[in-house]
């Protein structure tokens, strides 16, 4: 059996958006910047996208604009809005992204911003009152935080730090990344000035994403050479990426409740079965709460062993496809900036299960006879 439990990291295509990607691999060539009939086609699709896309996430289609991914729409987010506004503090958490985490440790470098860092508590909660302790400090602030950790699967309440930001004066930022096509998200209620996601997130194509920029705030474009994407990031747009996302994104609108419900089901079938077999099991940050985390995200920490070093390579060898942390850390044992950030005990092992609607009770069943056999734990 060949089990793939790594969809934090990034989900199969959805069969139904390869289909319908395919015409704009081949028959549909031309650039959408072009003005002749082959172009007209590809910027007509291209512009469709962004109607549904907005339509789906409660946006104006001129909010959206189409990026490479999560990691670019952060760059863009944070880059742009320090540079165009001059923003001399950001606020962020040390539990965020890399995405996030290096352009705003570049951008403290090069002194263009001075970076604050809101207190967690053990679990990867915020504590609400020192962030707004920071923002009466540093009002007019650029404020970073995810909407869900792609580590350990909590949420944040962007609702209420959208709320604080506004009482402050903020300009708030969230990583949506591992939200973005499981959770609905209404953007023009929500208090969120910038928010992100990636297509390969929620069963659509690698290489494509969106950053929704709020209306009147203010970004500077972070690739420059053309005049698409309304001049706000050049460079010919991948046209059957975009389509993908588009369908991406309504399938995982259509079937949200649906599949939010099996995947969750997955979720709980797996805690019950680790902490049938595998005595002294825990789990990391909020994961194991259903209220508290995604569906999708199982951060397992298992008791002390020698054989935890090994533990992904191991589960590899048995065909099975997890990680440690994020997915630079895939297949590595390298240390997590999330686990140490919660003062996670280093001596336990820990691996990062995420699951997806192809997933099923057989392979979770099969993983945890695995994960038992490898670790030999002591009781
Ligand atoms: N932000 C979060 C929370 C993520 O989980 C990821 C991907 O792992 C990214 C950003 C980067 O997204 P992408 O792979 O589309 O660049």
């Amino acid at each position: 059996m060949t089990v793939y439990l790594d969809n934090a990291a990034t989900t199969p295509l959805d069969p139904e958006v390869l289909e319908t990607m395919l015409p704009y691999m081949s028959a549909v060539c031309g650039s959408p910047s072009s003005i002749h009939g082959h172009g007209r086609i590809a910027k007509v699709a291209v512009e469709k996208v962004r109607k549904q896309v907005a339509t789906l996430l409660n946006a104006s289609p001129a909010e959206i604009f189409f990026t490479s991914g999560g990691t670019e729409g952060n760059n863009m987010a944070l880059f742009g809005s320090v540079l165009a506004l001059g923003l001399g503090h950001v606020i962020t958490s040390p539990i965020e992204h890399q995405a996030v985490l290096q352009p705003l440790a570049r951008m403290a470098q090069t002194g263009h911003t001075q970076v604050h860092w809101v207190q967690l508590d053990r679990q990867g909660g915020l504590h609400y009152d020192h962030l707004e302790h920071l923002l009466k400090t540093y009002p007019g602030a650029l404020v970073s935080l995810m909407h869900a950790n792609n580590e350990i699967g909590n949420y944040n309440d962007i609702r209420r730090i959208g709320t604080l930001c506004q009482s402050y004066g903020a300009i708030f930022h969230t990583d949506a990344v591992q939200t973005m096509g499981h959770c609905a998200l209404d953007l023009q209620d929500l208090p969120v000035h910038l928010a992100v996601g990636s297509a390969h997130k929620f069963h659509g194509p690698k290489g494509v994403g969106l950053i929704y920029i709020r209306g009147g705030v203010q970004v500077a474009p972070l690739i420059h050479g053309g005049a698409q994407e309304r001049n706000m990031r050049g460079g010919t747009e991948n046209v059957p990426g975009i389509v993908g996302l588009g369908k991406a994104l309504e399938i995982a609108h259509r079937d949200m409740t649906k599949d939010g419900q099996y995947i969750q089901s997955l979720k709980d079938c797996m805690i019950q079965r680790l902490q049938a077999c595998i005595p002294g099991v825990t789990f990391n940050g909020t994961s194991a709460d259903t209220e508290a985390s995604l569906p999708t995200i199982l951060s397992v920490s298992l008791p002390p062993s020698d054989s935890h070093d090994m533990l992904v390579f191991n589960l590899d060898i048995q065909k099975i496809s997890a990680s440690v942390g994020s997915a630079c850390a895939s297949g590595s044992q390298v240390g997590s900036h999330v686990l140490e950030a919660l003062g996670a005990d280093q001596q336990r092992g820990t691996v990062r299960f995420s699951f997806s609607k192809y997933n099923t009770v057989e392979e979770i069943d099969y993983v945890v006879a695995q994960l038992s056999a490898l670790g030999k734990f002591p009781g």
